[in-house]
């Protein structure tokens, strides 16, 4: 690939390029074409084992020593850094994981933004005195853990690293990264520019490979001392039950089935754009997807024909087009996503896109907007992660919450109503992470806490919170008469 200024079929390991130790690599494929464009490392435990030791030399050594104002000079520096490369990142994660290059230049420049705001924070994060006893003064210190493994999925390589990586080394931790085998490239670009910023070698460290070897190798290793997963629940599960044995902070983020709910009070002109986008954007492949769409009987038909006429008007195509909606990741996504479109036979199709001249081994779906939807259906319950959404009619407030509330997830939520009163009632009853009152905000928000109750995971990322994430606190305590 033209724009690639380094080797992808290496490891990133205590700030060197070098191949993986078993000497293997893996198959790349424009998802766009399906065409093999290119080769990746798979690493193994042994790489995996090197870059936690780099890091624990790391934390121990130069970056741990480093003050937390240089600290946050060097992720701005890099966020001005990767800003300035936001055009050749976004081309890169174009071809790697075929997103429309708009959204990959906004996940560039939100990466962009993670730097910058967790730069500017690493020099603010800090204890507190205590009030204690007679002849006590009692402080806390807010530590880094040390080694934090971040496991990254492929829909948003560049956004999860950011908030992810970016939280982690403001608070003072040296990171271990192992991509999604199917979204290495934009991580491995990430790591070597942090090197060209300065950043102490080791600090960083990127071992691509598959999840149960390179992955689970991280989860395992007992020189980790904290966990950042997002992607599936299966693996979530399995990530978490590794933690556990060496009893190390994990946090997971694991999809979810969003709800927007429009109530007949609600301004349907400007919720609309939000209804349809919220689910196919990155072609559904969003954990905070809207790919629930709740409508309150009255105003149903007129939102259920305004949506079908947006997807008759979507356009799929190639990443490079530029279009409303690319390919999914991989032939894999491709086919769970289509299981989902088989168990949705029978229903009503209130809207679908039509795929024209797209190249026949790209990994296409038309998006597909089902209407009647009953609460109980698999397409109503099950994270579909394509560009799916189903309609469900309700009749009042409680209605809508109970069927807001009534999977197994808790992440994102938005409300459409004019009434106040009713939106603080909403925000209060419904069970999740994020609730967006008159806006929804899939994917968005550097600043806003997000992370899910119940299936959705836990433990938060973004703003703050996540800062205090990878800290650890210690509490000191002195008598001095
Ligand atoms: P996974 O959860 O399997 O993958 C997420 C990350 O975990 C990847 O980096 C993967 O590596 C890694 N991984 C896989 N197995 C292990 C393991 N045993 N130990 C440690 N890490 C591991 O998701 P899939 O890619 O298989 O996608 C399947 C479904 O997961 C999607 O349809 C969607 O529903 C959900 N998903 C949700 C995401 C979210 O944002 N919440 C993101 C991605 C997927 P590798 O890819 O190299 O195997």
């Amino acid at each position: 690939m033209k724009d690639l200024w380094f080797d992808p079929s290496q490891c990133l390991i205590d700030g060197q390029w070098i191949a993986p130790s078993g000497g293997q690599t893996l198959p790349l494929f424009d998802p766009s074409t399906g065409e093999e464009i290119g080769a990746i490392a798979r690493g193994q435990a042994a790489d995996i084992d090197a870059a936690v030791g780099a890091a624990t030399k790391a934390w121990q050594g130069a970056w741990g020593r480093t003050p937390a104002a240089e600290r946050g000079r060097i992720l701005m520096a890099l966020g001005r850094l990767v800003a300035e490369k936001v055009d050749v990142l976004a081309r890169i994660e174009a071809a790697d994981v075929g997103k429309p290059l708009k959204q990959a230049r906004a996940d560039a420049v939100a990466l962009a933004r993670y730097l910058e705001f967790y730069g500017g924070a690493a020099d603010k994060l800090h204890g507190e005195t205590i009030p204690y006893l007679d002849g006590y003064t009692v402080y806390t210190l807010r530590e880094p853990h040390g080694v934090t493994g971040h496991i990254v999925p492929w829909n948003y390589p560049m956004q999860i690293i950011g908030r992810s990586v970016g939280a982690a080394l403001a608070a003072g931790n040296a990171c271990v990264l192992k991509p999604a085998e199917d979204a290495c490239l934009t991580a491995l670009a990430f790591a070597d520019l942090a090197r060209q910023v300065g950043l102490p070698d080791g600090a960083l460290n990127v071992v691509p490979g598959l999840g149960a070897e390179a992955g689970a190798a991280l989860t395992a290793h007992p020189g980790v001392h904290h966990l950042s997963f997002t992607g599936s629940v299966a693996t979530g599960r399995m990530v978490q039950r590794a933690a556990s044995e060496n009893v190390v902070p994990v946090t997971l983020e694991l999809g979810g089935k969003s709800p927007q709910i429009v109530f007949d009070d609600a301004d349907l002109e400007a919720a609309l754009p939000f209804l349809v986008n919220a689910g196919i954007q990155n072609c559904g492949q969003t954990c905070s997807a809207s790919s629930r769409i709740l409508v309150q009987r009255k105003v149903y038909e007129q939102v259920r024909e305004a949506m079908a006429s947006r997807y008759a008007g979507l356009r799929v195509g190639k990443a490079v087009d530029d279009l409303d909606v690319g390919p999914v990741i991989s032939a894999k996504q491709k086919g769970l996503v289509e299981g989902f479109l088989d168990k949705g036979q029978g229903l009503e199709i209130a809207g679908q896109a039509t795929l024209n001249d797209l190249p026949s081994d790209g990994y296409y779906v038309a998006p597909t907007l089902y209407a009647g939807v009953a609460q109980d259906h698999a397409l109503a319950q099950d994270e579909i992660f394509g560009p799916v959404q189903v309609m469900i009619p309700f009749e009042d407030e409680a209605e809508a919450v109970a069927i807001a509330n009534g999977t197994d997830y808790g992440l994102v939520a938005g409300v459409w109503t004019r009434d106040g009163a009713r939106q603080m009632r909403m925000a209060r009853s419904i069970r999740a992470g994020q609730v967006f009152l008159n806006n929804y905000g899939a994917g968005g928000g550097v600043e806003l806490p997000f992370g899910g109750i119940g299936k959705s995971g836990h433990g938060r990322e973004k703003g703050f919170e996540a800062l205090y994430g990878f800290t650890t606190l210690k509490t000191v305590a002195a008598y001095h008469g």
